[in-house]
Parts: structure tokens; C-alpha cells; sequence
């Protein structure tokens, strides 16, 4: 353990336009919230961002393209009037295929009832429903499991006939419009991106949305893929790969290759491999990701009993925890903030039990970070600025940075040295929101002369109740200075001691 690094998490001073909701702490582990009819009121979401959400989901499985356009204003301008950047991430709905809606919105079924899953039915009653994948006649037979809303109802294909998919429920439950269906093991045939895929990658450009993630890739391919149509729209998001699908496992690697990101898709995860192997695949990704330099967000049913509770379970707790203790990089709420009672309290909730566990994290460098060689300069100094703050007190960093990724290598190496993202981009600010232990500061020099600027960076972080005079800090830069280019240099200053000379 290195000496003085724990108490470095610990801010006095810590001004109101910190990201945080405990003033004398700086949570590290981010919070992502999916937006939805629970939080539609400004005032309830003003409450969300105040009590800790980080980055916003947008579904697109759910909602108009002018609903999330206008989620998306509010929560900047909200966002704006508290003086701090919030990210936005657009989900798309990807190739999941949906039941379509019941004649009374849901309908309970119980083992051994009969179902028909038929595409060309329009309105669903207790015997069937419609469907909008119309090739499950073709990726299914007898003897298929078919798993429901995440695995909470189970039917066993008796017949495929023309049009229809004969089935036996299995595990019965409430069955509402528009849930998930998917075939135990995996392996529908599904293409990543879909129609309505290719629009609303075209909308997340159009609101400049800050993460673009892919739902149920199999391959780098389908990742390469958006990312282009992205671009061709103009759009500069980061692209987060839903590892959801059993093929995506086999190709981890080369996703998070080609990704920024990864999110930990739970549910539907669990579907694909069953249950019991999503623990180990989750702690397998996170470690992965890290090792990568990719950001990972662990995402679905963390806080699910909350939908209806004001308090979560234990085990929910745990894991939270849990996934905070493993290096996730952010937890995601998905149903509890979009449809839940408890919004806030969800939040509130989430943020309690990332302080608590990012107390126990020993600081540390991973034996795969050792190991490897740097490709980049900035990548080398990045590394080596957190090296030195893991070993000597320093009480911030602050990463002078264009493109975040000097953050980003920083926030890959677990220390409890808060990070401090200091840019002009507002762009820039709003990606770093998903990183872990990384803030964004809104920072617009006076001047390109070096002393000048770095004087300048000290005041800043002084003036948020960062540190204070005798502390410590480690800023990286890149020189030339003004002129865009990769970070080359490291330089630590006690604050305060300027004035003195
Ligand atoms: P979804 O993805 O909420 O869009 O289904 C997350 C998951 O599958 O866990
Ligand atoms: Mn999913």
C-alpha cells in the first residue's frame, strides 16, 4: 500500500461545481442513467444530475427520435445552468427482436399454456402475439428454447409452421408489449445493424451525442460498420460495443480492438450463456477492457428491486460493489431511472455504495499494464504520470488534453489521484464523464506561454477546492503548446510555491 495515497481521495474543500453529491469526496466510479417517462419532469432530472448521474442513456428501443432529440437538449441545458458537463450516450435498439403489443398491454401465462409467436398477428391476445423478426420461422425448430424479457419467461418450440412458432410455456409470468425474445445458446441470424439502426445512427450525430452504442454485435465488422455510417453523418461519437450476444465473447478481442468501449449487456448476455457464466465473463471483460485502454460499463438489473423500492437489496449492493471493486469504469441503471418509482433514490443509492467501496481499492498497476510495451509518447507519459502519483503524495493531476485520451490511458491505472481533464473541448468534457476517476474542467488559457499556463491550471484546481497550498500536483502537457499535438511532458509543482519566489 502507498503511503499517504489513501487520503487522496479526500477533498476539503471541494467546491459546488464538483461532480459530486458528497462534498468531501470525489466518487470515482461513474453513473449512468437511461432516461425514460420516470424522469421526463426537468425538476426530477435536474435531481438525478444533482445527486450524481455522470452520463445520460438514451434507448432507442423505446421513444420517438424527437423525444430523445429533446431528453437530450433538456439535460444539456440543465446541465449548463449547474455548470458541468454530462454525457450523452444513444443505444440503439439493434437487431433484438421484439413481441409486438397485446390487445390490454400484458397478459399472465403459467407452465404448460400453449403460445404463438406468429409475425403477420397485429394485436396479441392470451394465445398469441406478433412479432418483428419474421426469420425466427426460419433460426428456430423443435426442441428451441425461446427466453422472453430477459430470460423471465421460457417456452419450448413444439412446431414451426408456416408463418407460426408453436410453443409450450415453460416458466410462466407477466408478458407485457414489445419485450425481448431470443433462442437459448444464441445464434439468430440477425444482422448488428438494422433499418431503424441506420436512421438513429444518423439522429445520434444530429444531437452530437457523445458515446454511440451498438447493440448485439457479433464481430468487429459490425463495430467498423457503424462507426463508419457514423462518420459519414458527421457524427464523433465513441463507439461502446454491447457484449450481449455468445459469438461477441469468442470475439472480445477484436472488439474492443476496434471499440472505445464495452458495455457489459447483462440481460441479454444471460440469455445467450446462461446465467451463471455472466460473472465471470463480466470480470473477465472488465479486466480486458483496462488492459486495453477501453472504458467499460457494467450495465442491467444492478439496482432492479429499486423499480418499486425505495431501498435496494443487499445483493444489489454487492454488486455494485462488487463491479466498483473489479475497475468497471461506470454502472448503469437502465428500468430503474427509466420506468422506475424511485429515480433518485436509485442514484443516491448507487453513489453511496461507489464511495464506500472505492475505499477499499488498493492501488495498483495490473500485471498485463507491466507488461507491455508503449506505442506513444503521450501514452508513455500518461502511464508515467500515474506511476509517480501512485508513489509519491501527489493530490491531483491535471491532464492538459485535446482528445480526452491522455485522461484515458491516466484513468487506466487504479490510483486514488483524482484526474483532472482540463480542455477547451466542450466534446472533449462531456467523453470524459465515462471515465473512471477522470473530471472534466472547462479550461481556456490566457495564454500559450507555458508558466503562464501552467500557473493558471493551478488556480483552477485551486479554485475548486482541488488542493491547496503545499499539495502536490502532476500536470501533463503538450509542447509545442497551442499547437494540437500529443502530450510530451510531466511536470510537478507544490501549489503556492510560484507566489513565494
Ligand atoms: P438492453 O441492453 O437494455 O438494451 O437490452 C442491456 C442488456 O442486454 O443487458
Ligand atoms: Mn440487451
Amino acid at each position: 500500500m502507498i503511503k499517504g495515497a489513501r487520503d487522496s481521495d479526500t477533498i476539503s474543500r471541494a467546491s459546488p461545481l464538483l461532480p459530486t453529491t458528497e462534498k468531501t469526496m470525489l466518487r470515482r466510479t461513474k453513473i449512468v442513467a437511461t432516461l425514460g417517462p420516470a424522469c421526463s419532469d426537468p425538476k426530477i432530472l435536474d435531481k438525478m444530475l444533482e445527486v450524481g448521474v455522470d452520463v445520460v442513456r438514451l434507448n432507442f428501443s423505446h421513444g420517438t427520435a424527437e423525444e430523445h432529440q429533446q431528453r437530450c437538449e433538456l439535460v444539456r441545458s440543465l446541465a449548463k445552468t449547474r455548470g458541468r458537463a454530462v454525457g450523452v450516450l444513444v443505444d440503439l435498439q439493434g437487431p433484438k427482436i421484439r413481441i409486438g403489443k397485446f390487445k390490454d398491454g400484458k397478459i399472465t401465462l403459467k407452465p404448460g399454456d400453449p403460445f404463438v409467436f406468429d409475425a403477420t398477428c397485429t394485436q396479441g391476445d392470451q394465445t398469441r402475439v406478433g412479432l418483428d423478426y419474421p426469420e425466427l420461422v426460419r433460426d428456430v425448430a423443435r426442441g428451441a428454447t425461446l427466453l422472453l424479457d430477459d430470460g423471465r419467461i421460457e417456452m419450448w418450440v413444439e412446431e414451426v409452421k408456416g408463418d407460426e412458432v408453436f410453443c409450450k410455456v415453460v416458466q410462466g409470468g407477466v408478458l407485457s408489449n414489445n419485450k425481448g425474445i431470443n433462442r437459448k445458446g444464441g445464434g439468430l441470424s440477425a444482422a448488428a445493424l438494422t433499418e431503424k439502426d441506420i436512421e438513429d445512427i444518423k439522429t445520434a450525430a444530429l444531437i452530437k451525442a457523445d458515446y454511440l452504442a451498438v447493440s448485439f454485435p457479433r464481430s468487429a465488422a459490425d463495430i467498423v460498420q457503424a462507426r463508419e455510417l457514423l462518420h459519414a453523418a458527421g457524427g464523433r461519437a465513441w463507439i461502446v460495443a454491447k457484449i450481449e450476444r455468445a459469438e461477441a465473447i469468442e470475439a472480445l478481442d477484436e472488439i474492443l480492438d476496434v471499440s472505445d468501449a464495452i458495455m457489459v449487456a447483462r440481460g441479454d448476455l444471460g440469455v445467450e450463456v446462461g446465467d451463471a457464466a455472466v460473472p465471470a465473463l463480466q470480470k473477465r471483460m472488465t479486466r480486458m477492457a483496462r488492459e486495453k485502454n477501453k472504458v467499460v460499463i457494467t450495465a442491467t438489473q444492478m439496482m432492479e428491486s429499486m423499480i418499486e423500492s425505495p431501498i435496494p437489496t443487499r445483493a444489489e449492493v454487492s454488486d455494485v460493489a462488487n463491479a466498483v471493486l473489479d475497475g468497471t469504469d461506470a454502472v448503469m441503471l437502465s428500468a430503474e431511472t427509466a420506468a422506475g418509482k424511485y429515480p433518485v433514490e436509485a442514484i443516491s443509492a448507487m453513489n453511496r455504495v461507489c464511495l464506500e467501496a472505492e475505499k477499499e481499492i488498493e492501488p495498483a498497476f495490473s500485471k498485463g499494464m507491466l507488461d507491455h510495451g508503449f506505442l506513444r509518447v503521450d501514452e508513455a507519459i500518461a502511464m508515467s504520470a500515474a506511476f509517480t502519483a501512485l508513489n509519491l503524495n501527489i493530490k491531483a493531476i491535471a491532464a492538459m488534453t485535446q482528445s480526452g485520451s491522455t485522461a484515458l490511458w491516466m484513468s487506466r491505472i487504479s490510483t486514488h489521484v483524482p484526474i483532472y481533464a482540463l480542455t477547451p473541448e466542450v466534446e472533449t468534457r462531456r467523453k470524459v464523464t465515462l471515465f473512471r476517476g477522470v473530471y472534466p474542467v472547462n479550461f481556456r488559457p490566457s495564454s500559450h506561454e507555458r508558466d503562464q499556463l501552467l500557473a493558471e491550471a493551478e488556480d483552477e484546481l485551486r479554485r475548486r477546492g482541488a488542493v491547496r497550498n503545499g499539495d502536490l500536483i502532476l500536470l501533463t502537457i503538450g509542447e509545442p503548446i497551442g499547437k494540437p499535438g500529443g502530450t510530451n511532458t510531466l511536470k510537478i509543482v507544490r501549489v503556492g510555491e510560484r507566489k513565494k519566489a
